[in-house]
């Protein structure tokens, strides 16, 4: 069919769809406002949470759309362990950590702390409805408004349709750059050395541990591999022996742990059929790494009680801000007037099978990242928070960790909901007044 008539059918059927051999066609139709708001929060993980909680607390009115039934993203969806990065930090990091600790939640792990999952989500929600965000689960983001090269809002998918939410400033947090992406933004992908984003992992849950609380993971690697060697190497172990896999980070209660040892590399985030075959691959991992780990006495009574409800991805879509992150800025420890987290984490890339070792424990001094890097360059009414933000790879796999994540998140919260109340786009507020208010809020800790 010709396309200007195409064209014709599609506006005259609002609503229908026509099949042709180049694919479905959408008539365009008028979508339902859900709400309206000051501020909208796409993705309720560390980073959506602090941005979330940070501009309730100014004022605004904040609305979170979360695609799971939970807050918390890699912390609870995922049961990842422990909370990296957690000391020194102020404001929301510090009232939640302070909550957990109340609840008998937190606890030291050597040298970081872990936090019991099931506590975090009730935390975070109570944290929440203090605040008055207005909440809603089972809801995806699967567009952005645009209009005039600004962000309106979101188009949001659930079992009530599909639905528009208006707001004065969006707030990317969705670790994948999805809004973004709709909405236009350039975005960088992978490693420059082999163009793939680092490797995936299914964290499992297991219970009755006795005796087990250490960080060794290449001692732990040997004594599986030596359990798997003596039953004659039926299947191989996901990961080389290096120092990051694997772990049996122990929870509070010192007779669970979160494990994190399965692994798939090459796989793409953004493809369906790619992250399904990469979590049924890890599930099994973790079922054959578990009958690995009862071979060991401090296992002998374990079992698996819960595999994460979804697979764990370390990087995604990374969107082009006005300032990117660089390796440089690690090398060299750098500093900005307009800083709003401070980092002092290790460059923490897994390489493994097909995937080039790159940069693990490349060399950085603690750093900065400054607010210009929440702010896309290529539309205005959006900051992200989070993962997505914008960096190089490397710099990424140190700042990726969620006590920075949550930072950047109260740091685009806080500047969000002053964007909405002065009408001001996230390109013009003034950065360096945003940080002397996070340094009067204890949120950045390098001396300068
Ligand atoms: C296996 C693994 C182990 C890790 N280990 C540690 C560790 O030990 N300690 C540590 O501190 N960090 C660790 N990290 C890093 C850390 O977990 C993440 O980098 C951090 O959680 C990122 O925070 P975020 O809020 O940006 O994203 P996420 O935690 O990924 O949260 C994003 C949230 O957005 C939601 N979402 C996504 N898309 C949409 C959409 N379109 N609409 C609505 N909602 C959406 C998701 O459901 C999720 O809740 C680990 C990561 C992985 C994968």
């Amino acid at each position: 069919m010709a396309a200007a008539s195409n064209e014709k059918w599609l506006r005259e059927n609002p609503g229908l769809k026509r099949i042709t051999g180049m694919g479905v066609w959408e008539a365009p139709r008028r979508l339902a406002v859900r709400r309206r708001c000051n501020v909208l929060v796409c993705g309720a993980g560390p980073a959506g949470l602090g941005a979330a909680l940070a501009a309730a607390d100014e004022g605004a009115e904040v609305v979170l759309v979360e695609r799971w039934a939970m807050p918390g993203g890699m912390w609870t969806a995922g049961l990842v362990n422990p909370f990296f990065e957690a000391r020194n930090r102020g404001y929301i990091v510090r009232e939640l950590i302070d909550r957990l600790e109340a609840a008998d939640a937190w606890k030291l792990w050597c040298n970081d702390y872990c936090f019991d999952p099931e506590v975090m989500k009730l935390t975070i929600e109570d944290m929440l409805r203090q605040r008055k965000v207005h909440v809603l689960y089972y809801s995806q983001a699967v567009d952005a408004i645009v209009e005039n090269g600004r962000v309106r809002g979101a188009v949001v998918e659930s079992k009530a349709g599909r639905e528009a939410i208006l707001a004065d400033v969006v707030i990317d947090a969705t670790g994948d750059g999805d809004v973004a992406a709709r909405a236009g933004c350039e975005f960088a992908f992978g490693s420059p050395v082999d163009g793939f984003v680092q490797p995936m992992t299914l964290m499992f849950e297991i219970r009755d541990i006795h005796g087990f609380r250490q960080r060794d993971s290449r001692g732990l690697y040997d004594r599986l591999a030596a359990a798997l060697a003596e039953r004659g190497n039926p299947f191989e172990l996901p990961f080389p022996r290096y120092n990051a896999a694997p772990y049996v980070i122990t929870l509070p209660c010192d007779t669970a742990g979160a494990v994190q040892a399965t692994h798939v590399y090459q796989v793409n985030p953004l493809d369906p059929a790619e992250l399904t075959a990469a979590t049924m691959t890890t599930r099994e991992q973790a079922h054959q790494l578990m009958s690995l780990l009862k071979t060991l006495p401090e296992f002998a009574d374990s079992r698996i009680t819960n595999t994460a409800a979804s697979i764990g991805l370390r990087e995604s879509r990374r969107v082009t801000g006005i300032y990117r992150v660089g390796a440089e800025d690690l090398a060299e420890g750098r500093r900005f007037d307009d800083a709003v987290c401070s980092v002092r984490f290790g460059v923490d890339i897994h390489h493994g099978p097909g995937q080039t070792k790159s940069g693990h424990g490349a060399k950085m001094q603690p750093y900065e990242i400054p607010y210009r890097s929440l702010v896309p360059r290529d539309v205005r009414g959006l900051l992200l928070a989070g993962r997505c933000i914008s960096g190089d790879h490397y710099a990424h796999a140190s700042y990726r960790v969620t006590g920075s994540m949550m930072a950047t998140g109260q740091a685009a919260g806080l500047a969000a909901a002053r964007c909405a109340a002065q009408n001001l786009d996230p390109a013009e507020l003034d950065g360096n007044q945003l940080h002397a208010e996070l340094v009067r809020r204890n949120c950045l800790f390098l001396s300068r």
